[in-house]
């Protein structure tokens, strides 16, 4: 009889905290049991092996961490697994150059982490007193196959979570707390079926047949991770990408549903997609930053854009 008291404060607790995620602006949230991510393992172990993380070095660190919520906060019991909508309507210039969906407007780490920052300060004064971390995108957590423990999607071949009511396009944020939720059932079949228009789609042949990307051949790691110099084979391969590459998602038959984000900060400068390729070649120092003031693309910094606008025009 008290076990089921128990399982009713747990179940009115995780609808409690849904609900408030919701309210936040989340188009999902699921919850799944901090355990260690057994299936994932020999996968991560794998990938790490084949170098498909190229020069993404602190891919390597933390391996333990990655697999072990545990790890990261003390006690952990519940893994909150949240989507946040970034899909917009571009109205991209034909001739010209392209910057991701995701990085158009102001940078989710930010924007996105504030909320769920939010959402543990909720937690906090409505449950008592309960310890967790927020991460949207820093720290390592493998956020894909948290989402599909918790209920939110199933990876997808280009590797990325996928609902079949919501698409592709969001950010995946987590929450680690150290308070035993109701948990939500994962996410057991694929949806992809025998599809492959990501895997023929993409242009640097990147996705593998085995479910599996190889970072290091695709366009976001080459014009965001990588430091060098591209590599000379992949010229001509970039079809007009310079900062992040969205066709793997953009060829997806699921977000066909997607629709676009309430979250008026996520819109960008309207320079970005009305600028021909020569006022991209001509772009200075000053118009950088105006245009990408708080926006994810200064992490590559005005020299490293430049290098990528000059290897997608010199083909
Ligand atoms: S983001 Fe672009 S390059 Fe990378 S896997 Fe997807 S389609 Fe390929
Ligand atoms: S394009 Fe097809 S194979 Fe690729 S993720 Fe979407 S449904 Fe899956």
């Amino acid at each position: 009889m008290l076990l089921q008291t128990e399982e009713h404060i747990k179940i009115k607790w995780s609808q409690c905290i849904k609900e408030k995620a919701e309210a936040l602006g989340f188009i999902s949230c699921g919850i799944a049991k901090a355990d260690f991510l057994e299936e994932e393992a020999p996968h991560l172990e794998a990938w790490l092996k084949n170098n498909y993380h190229g020069e993404m070095q602190y891919m390597e660190n933390h391996f333990d961490m990655r697999l072990d919520p545990r790890l990261l906060v003390e006690e952990a019991k519940s893994v909150i697994s949240l989507a946040y909508n970034y899909y917009q309507n571009l109205d991209r210039n034909p001739n010209s150059y392209k910057v991701a969906m995701y990085a158009q407007g102001e940078d989710y780490h930010f924007v996105v982490k504030e909320k769920v920052r939010e959402l543990l300060d909720f937690i906090q004064e409505e449950i008592g007193e309960v310890s967790g971390r927020a991460f949207t995108d820093s720290a390592p957590i493998l956020e894909h196959a948290w989402a599909k423990k918790a209920g939110i999607g199933w990876v997808g071949k280009n590797s990325l979570t996928l609902s079949k009511q919501k698409g592709s396009f969001f950010f995946l944020s987590e929450l680690i707390i150290d308070l035993d939720l109701a948990y939500d059932s994962p996410i057991e079949t694929d949806h992809c079926g025998k599809c492959t228009r990501c895997i023929d789609a993409c242009p640097t042949e990147a996705i593998l047949p085995n479910k599996t990307v190889n970072g290091s051949q695709c366009i976001s790691y080459f014009t965001i991770e990588l430091k060098d110099q591209i590599p000379i084979e992949m010229k001509g391969k970039f079809d007009d990408w310079i900062f992040g590459c969205d066709v793997c998602q953009e060829v997806c038959p699921w977000n066909r549903f997607s629709l676009p984000t309430k979250e008026t900060r996520f819109i960008g400068h309207e320079k970005i997609n009305q600028f021909s390729k020569k006022d991209w070649e001509e772009i200075t120092e000053d118009v950088f930053r105006e245009i990408f003031k708080k926006s994810p693309v200064k992490r590559t910094k005005f020299d490293g854009l430049k290098r990528n606008i000059d290897f997608v025009k010199s083909l």
